[in-house]
């Protein structure tokens, strides 16, 4: 087991990263420090972790609000807090948003990892490499591409980004591999399926269907639905980068899946039969009949799947949730937590996704 006393956690104020730090306060194993560096950017939320900061901050949490392409700042963090491991969440994340505005993604997702991985190396190659660091690199599924109705992605399968996001994903993926092969950075991938939970933004589709559906509003569905997606809890996801982070071999890339497969409009359609349930169906009649088709996403990939027989062999991980015990957790959250969704459905998003769907 590694010793975890110093971590740099990126993008801790998103939907992954803060339910990682939430998880990491979780384990008794753990009695290093947080260092949550987060620009706050639309999808960025410090709210995420009130309690976690009341609780430990200035002692085992340390909030920096940056930029991950700030060297100057990165470079600071390295030694002030004695770095030993990073892990590195921080990401532009929304397919949508990328093929409007792909700029961003090339700024955070690939400089971004870039300045991480430039800072790792001073901080720790020019001291000699102390042991037990780790350059930890979160990522996803969409780097490999499509699949067709039948097959599964492993660690071998060769990259091929289809998206602005997974081309930009894709790229600080093998920085990130570079990074070990030329200068022996300590580094770990890994590659994760669609996760779903509390404090996910609600652009994405699971929070996006949930919100609209109880509020009876309108549901868009890209294309016919017809488009297949493994969804995994997302503490499931944490639980898989803790082990990673104290097992996983270093210089090596790991699948990580829910092991379930779903077409889009089957998700939205058990959200509705779910929320009718919970609290009664809408005086116009079931939540279905909220869905709308619209105009498919441009390059909008088939089929992802994970082949997760590696980590399973090596780390004994697997995931817990099944989805449907993790929709009504999720629903639940959201259900409970509405000022949070206030909050966080601001004018300027509510315009952008107007704006965005187009009904067909
Ligand atoms: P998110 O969009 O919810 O959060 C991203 C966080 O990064 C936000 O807090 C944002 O403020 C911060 N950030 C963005 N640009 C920054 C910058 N330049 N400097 C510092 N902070 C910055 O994303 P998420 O869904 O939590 O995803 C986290 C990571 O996991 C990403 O790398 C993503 O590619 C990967 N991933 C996500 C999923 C998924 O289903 N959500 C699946 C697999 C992999």
């Amino acid at each position: 087991k590694r010793k975890l006393r110093n971590i740099l956690i990126t993008g801790g104020c998103g939907f992954i990263g803060s339910n990682f730090i939430h998880y990491l306060f979780a384990q008794s194993e753990f009695s290093g420090r947080v260092i949550n560096l987060d620009k706050i950017t639309y999808a960025g939320n410090p709210e995420n972790l009130s309690e976690i900061n009341s609780k430990y901050h200035g002692t085992r949490y340390f909030f920096v609000k940056g930029d991950i392409c700030n060297l100057e700042l990165v470079r600071n963090i390295f030694h002030d807090y004695d770095i030993d491991t990073v892990v590195h969440f921080a990401a532009e994340s929304h397919v949508d948003r990328s093929i409007i505005g792909p700029a961003e993604f090339v700024k955070t997702n690939v400089n971004g990892t870039f300045i991480l991985l430039e800072a790792a190396r001073e901080a720790w190659l020019e001291k000699g490499r102390p042991e037990g660091c780790l350059f930890y690199q979160i990522s996803t599924d969409e780097v490999y591409g499509s699949l067709g109705k039948t097959g599964f992605f492993t660690e071998e399968t060769p990259y091929c980004p289809n998206s602005p996001y997974s081309a930009s994903k894709a790229a600080s993926d093998h920085f990130v591999r570079a990074y070990f092969k030329t200068y022996g950075l300590p580094v770990i991938i890994s590659n994760c399926t669609n996760n779903y939970g509390p404090y996910q933004f609600p652009e994405k589709l699971i929070p996006l269907t949930i919100l609209n559906a109880s509020e009876g509003k309108p549901i868009p569905i890209y294309g016919k639905g017809e488009n297949i997606r493994d969804w995994i809890y997302v503490e499931d996801h944490c639980e898989a980068i803790w082990c990673l982070l104290n097992r996983g071999k270093i210089g090596e890339q790991y699948n990580i899946g829910g092991g379930n497969q779903q077409k889009n409009i089957v998700v939205v359609k058990m959200i509705c039969h779910l929320l009718d349930e919970k609290i009664g169906p809408l005086p116009s009649g079931p939540r279905e009949n909220l869905i709308i088709f619209v105009q498919d996403r441009p390059g909008h990939d088939f089929r992802y799947a994970m082949d997760i027989s590696k980590i399973v062999r090596e780390l004994n991980w697997r995931p817990k949730t099944d989805f449907k015990t993790g929709l009504l957790k999720t629903i639940e959250w959201y259900l409970t937590n509405q000022e949070w969704v206030k909050r966080v459905k601001s004018g300027a998003y509510k315009n952008w996704i107007e704006a965005f769907y187009k009904t067909v």
